[in-house]
């Protein structure tokens, strides 16, 4: 069948939009007709080139759908499902899985990031014959994918798609970050670096755990309000004052109990590491460039017992994480209504990525098809 979608054909040039062929559900897999897809920074990192992957590739990683075809062997899922499609595929039954870490699953890790499926193969082509990867099994920015049973979710019908789509990547991973990574106890004192969309939902977790403060950084000021309204006390523009002497003094000169860094920027890094108390957590939540290094003031990481955790995906488990994101954003308490606050249809793609370059977004905006 054919299907529009916005390909990634060169580093740092628009996405095209073309109409593709894609191919069948195959063993396990479904065909979801894509309601909505969040465009999300690790898009933009794929067409600056930060994030290498060879093209093309139909980008887009938050998807929110139905299902319109199953393939053979198929059980979880039926024709006219709503669902929800992750970037994660845990297979339940390798090392990683049986350990409880389904984001570092063995088995569908090394096709995270090749443009297939599990099986080594795409199911788009263009017009000419060539194969286009879909981006971390998704390939949301196209108004049809097919993605594995495994990964892709169902959810209530009531709920709405163009909402929750982006529960397929910003909000689990920020909030995942704080309740399963460094599981912060109540009342503690919490600073969390950017606030995107991963940092808001950052926030966002924090604040249902009545930390206090609750301290946003962000290197624009735009962001205060957005981040006051996620549940932040306290904002920092630290274009403007150093976050690290302010989160000593906002915390009794002892520093933060937590900092997540959600923005996966070096120097933001170092400054959260700077900002937590002795025997704190610092928390890499956002992907730096693959390239990226920092050099870590280690004599102090063991002398004040500083502890630096990573976590993907907000180090989720699937079948517990999220159902419990949809059901605190159906009671109102994950504030999706006010991260997604714009939405463009498929053709103004690149306005989404010029705005994200210009530092124009606030919140998210979400390509949600006719
Ligand atoms: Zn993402
Ligand atoms: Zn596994």
């Amino acid at each position: 069948m054919e299907t529009k979608a916005a390909v990634f054909r060169k580093v740092g040039e628009p996405l095209s939009i073309e109409t593709l062929e894609l191919d069948e559900p195959k063993e396990n897999e479904v065909l979801v007709k894509v309601v909505a897809c969040g465009v999300c920074h690790s898009d933009l990192s794929i067409i600056t080139g930060d994030a290498p992957m060879s093209p093309p590739v139909v980008l887009g990683h938050e998807v929110a759908g139905i299902v319109e075809k199953v393939g053979p062997r198929v059980t979880k899922l039926q024709v006219g499902d709503h669902v929800i499609c992750l970037w994660l595929v845990p297979c339940g039954k390798c090392f990683q899985c049986l350990n409880g870490n389904q984001t570092l699953c063995e088995a569908s890790m090394p096709y995270s990031f090749s443009g297939t499926l599990l099986d080594g193969t795409s199911r788009l082509k263009d017009k000419q014959g060539n194969t286009v990867a879909q981006l971390m099994f998704t390939g949301g920015f196209s108004q049809y994918t097919v993605t594995p049973e495994d990964s892709t979710i169902p959810i209530a019908k009531d709920v709405p798609l163009d909402k929750v789509a982006i529960i397929g990547c910003c909000v689990p991973t920020g909030y995942g970050a704080v309740v399963n990574a460094a599981k912060v106890k109540p009342r503690s004192s919490v600073a969390v670096f950017g606030c995107g969309c991963v940092g808001l939902s950052a926030i966002n977790a924090a604040a249902l755990v009545s930390a206090s403060p609750l301290i946003a950084v962000d290197v624009e000021s735009a962001k205060q309000k957005i981040a006051t309204d996620f549940g932040a006390t306290h904002f920092i523009d630290s274009t403007k004052e150093d976050p690290v002497t302010k989160i000593q003094e906002l915390t009794a000169r002892r520093g933060a109990d937590y900092a997540f860094e959600c923005a996966g920027v070096p120097e933001a890094q170092l400054q959260a590491f700077g900002s937590i108390r002795s025997g704190g957590m610092l928390v890499l939540a956002g992907l730096s460039p693959m390239a990226a290094t920092i050099a870590f003031p280690s004599f102090f990481c063991a002398l004040l017992e500083k502890k630096v955790v990573g976590t993907l995906y907000g180090s989720i488990k699937v079948s517990v994480d999220i159902p419990k994101l949809i059901d605190l954003y159906m009671a109102g308490t994950i504030k999706l209504d006010k991260m997604v606050v714009h939405k463009i249809k498929l053709e103004q793609i690149n306005e989404a990525f010029d705005a994200m370059l210009k530092r124009q977004i606030l919140g998210r905006w979400v390509v949600t098809m006719e």
